[in-house]
Order: C-alpha cells, then structure tokens, then sequence
C-alpha cells in the first residue's frame, strides 16, 4: 500500500452572506486528494478530504510542508499494522518539525489530508464513512441517522424578518424541524423579531438556536442573555471570543439556558482548557469542536475523549460544519446531531442525492467514504483534481 500522489485545489464558496463578525465572501477551501497504488474498476483509488467550512483554504502550508514531509517519508512509516494507511500517522509525519502550540491555520490544512486518508480507507473497504469509523473505533454508530439543523439566518445585503422568515420556511419545506440563526449583527430589538420569527417557523423555542459568532464583550453577552433567557432557546452559541474562557464562565453564571462553543479551538489542548476553565455544565451545554478545522478525525477523538472525562455526553456534541464529512463522523461516533446549510456555502455545504431527511434525521447514503462524489456540484471539481 503506497501513496502515489497528494493533490490539493483552492475552491471559492459561493454566496455573499455574513454572520455578524465576517463576510463569507471571499472564503476558500481546501479540497485535497490522496491517490493509493490500489486500483479499483481499472482506477487508483484516491481519498478525498477538505477542511470544513469557514476559514480558508490552506494551499501553502499543504504544498509547502505538510505534502513533500508524507511523499518523502518511508511509506512503511505511514502504515498501521494491518498494512493500511494510519491517519493519526501521516498526521504526525505531516507535522514534523512543526512545534506544538500556536493552532491556527496549519490545523486545518492536517484536517484537509488527514480526512482525506479516512475516505480513502473506507473506500478501500467499500464502506461508507460512517459505518468504517464505527467498525474502526468500536463506537455504536447512530440507527436512524443524525438529527441535523438547518443552520442559515445570516445577514444578508437586502434583510428583512420577512427574508428570513421565507428562508426558514424553504428549510421546513425541505424536512428540516430545528434551525439556527445569527445574532449580534443588528441592534438588539432587531434580532429579537428575527428570533421571534424563527420560533413562529419552528413552532417551538427549543428547536431554535442563536449564534453570536463571537461579537460580544461581557456586557453586551449579558445583555443579549437577559434578552434571550424567556424564550428557552435550544442554545446560545458563541456569545464572546472562543479563546475568553472568562467570559463565558461568567455568562455560564447568569445564563440558565444552553450555551454552545468550541468551533473555533482547534486543538484537544485548546478543548481541554475550555472544558477546565470556561464553567460549562454537562448537564446542558453543547460542543461543537469541528475534525475539519482541528487536525482532523485522529485529534479530535482526543477532544471527544476529553469531553467525556469532564462529564459530557456524546449526545452533547454538535460538531460545526454542514456537510458530507461531519454527517459521517456524527452518524459514525454517535454523537448529538450535525449542521446543515442547504441554501449556502456551496460547493461543500449541504449533503448529497443520496443522502435523505426524515423527520429532521439525515442518513448519509451508501456511497464508499464520505460520498463526496455523489455531491453534484464536487463531482467535477473532484474529478478535475483526480485527473
Ligand atoms: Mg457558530
């Protein structure tokens, strides 16, 4: 078992949304191919990885470090004792020479090839992700699919209550019966109609989230959790910076309701601090560390591992992320639900033909790997990178 090539593209998501901290844009991502010397139906069988959603596409740091450090190592060192390709290996061997600490950028460009070599294993067992990480790991892989959200709600150029409320609508339309929106990027009184517009479409506060993105100082999360504690929202997500772990044991304090973070740490270091010193209750609270930003599947089962230490409950976390990869981690680890965008962040966001929704519960289809060839608008682009 040998890897022949490792291809990485820039792909520019498409859309001009916006939370209330950043504009999407311009936001590229990281699509990379592992190629194996192992044919299938007359064709090597290559690996397909990207590094989630909301951040940048990490091509220097793929092309320049982390790909010529795997295709110049001994192949033997990239193998598990079974002979087939180790993600937590090549990760490490990606890595070399690189320091520890400092978990920005370079963790999602791991992610990217690291994920990539998950696809290629389930590919080469004919499996479908989720049902190869559960056969892998051990785990008790989730029966009827991963309870997923319609996440959306972004501010957009025109915006009106009654745009966001046709949103949602398309959202139910689809099957979706929770949703999540953006906060803090309009005064208060506007985004308390705009909640209120989302309870009115889901018909029940508990199948809303927020999202603040991280707008808030202390005094302005306070505020806005005064104004969102009578409505018994799903979770309050992202009231300040990740990294103010002060701040949001303070708001853990004062605010009874939900909480949700841990999209934006990037490392099981960073995870293990927020879960010490942030105050958050494992009896309610809910963690979305997201594989495609951290390092990939190897580091975040670290994460996960330390959640559960502290109290957490698989079902407690909700990785960031709407799209094919993290439906089959959620579906594969049994964990509490997944995202979805199905009105943006195309080409990644969203699931593919087949996939299907029932009664808010995605199934992530049968395709090999994480199927992301079944996703027509990655299919070409998939195989331009291949070619
Ligand atoms: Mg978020």
């Amino acid at each position: 078992m040998r890897i022949t090539a490792i291809c990485e593209q820039a792909v520019r998501l498409e859309g001009a949304v916006a939370n209330a901290v950043v504009s999407f844009r311009d936001h590229t991502v990281s699509l990379v191919a592992v190629v194996s010397d192992q044919i299938r139906d007359g064709r090597p069988v290559a690996g397909i990885g990207f590094n989630s959603i909301g951040r940048f596409a990490q091509s220097g740091i793929l092309r320049e470090r982390l790909i010529p450090r795997v295709l110049d190592a001994n192949p033997d060192e990239l193998l598990d004792a079974a002979g087939q390709l180790d993600p937590a290996r090549i990760a490490g061997v990606a890595l070399q020479n690189e320091k520890p600490g400092g978990h920005g950028d370079r963790a999602g460009a791991v992610a990217a090839l690291e994920l990539a070599v998950w696809d290629l294993n389930a590919k080469l067992a004919d499996l479908p992700s989720g049902a190869y990480i559960a056969q892998r790991l051990e785990s008790t892989p989730l029966a009827n699919g991963a309870p997923t959200y319609a996440a959306g709600g972004y501010y957009y150029p025109e915006d009106s209550t009654a745009r966001l409320k046709d949103e949602l609508c398309s959202y139910r339309d689809l099957g979706y019966t929770a949703f999540k929106i953006k906060i803090g990027g309009a005064s208060l009184a506007q985004d308390l109609d705009r909640i209120e517009t989302a309870i009115e479409v889901a018909g029940d506060p508990g199948k809303v989230a927020v999202d603040a993105n991280g707008r808030f100082d202390f005094d302005a999360a306070v505020t806005y959790g005064n104004a969102l504690a009578k409505y018994n929202l799903r979770w309050f997500e992202e009231a300040g910076d990740p990294l103010d772990f002060a701040l949001q044991a303070e708001l853990a304090a004062c605010y009874e309701g939900a909480l949700a973070t841990g999209e934006n740490l990037f490392s099981s270091a960073d995870s293990r601090n927020l879960l010490r010193y942030a105050g958050l209750r494992h009896d309610r609270d809910v963690l979305q560390m997201d594989p495609g930003l951290s390092y990939g599947l190897t580091e975040y089962l670290a994460t996960l591992a330390a959640a559960e230490t502290a109290g957490f409950a698989r079902s407690q976390c909700i990785p960031h992320g709407g799209h094919l990869i993290n439906l089959h981690i959620v579906t594969g680890l049994g964990l509490g639900g997944c995202e979805a965008y199905p009105g943006v962040f195309q080409p990644f966001g969203g699931f593919s033909s087949g996939c299907a929704l029932v009664n808010g519960n995605v199934t992530a289809g049968d395709a090999p790997g994480w199927g992301l060839e079944q996703k027509d608008s990655l299919a070409p682009l998939i195989a331009e990178l291949v070619a």
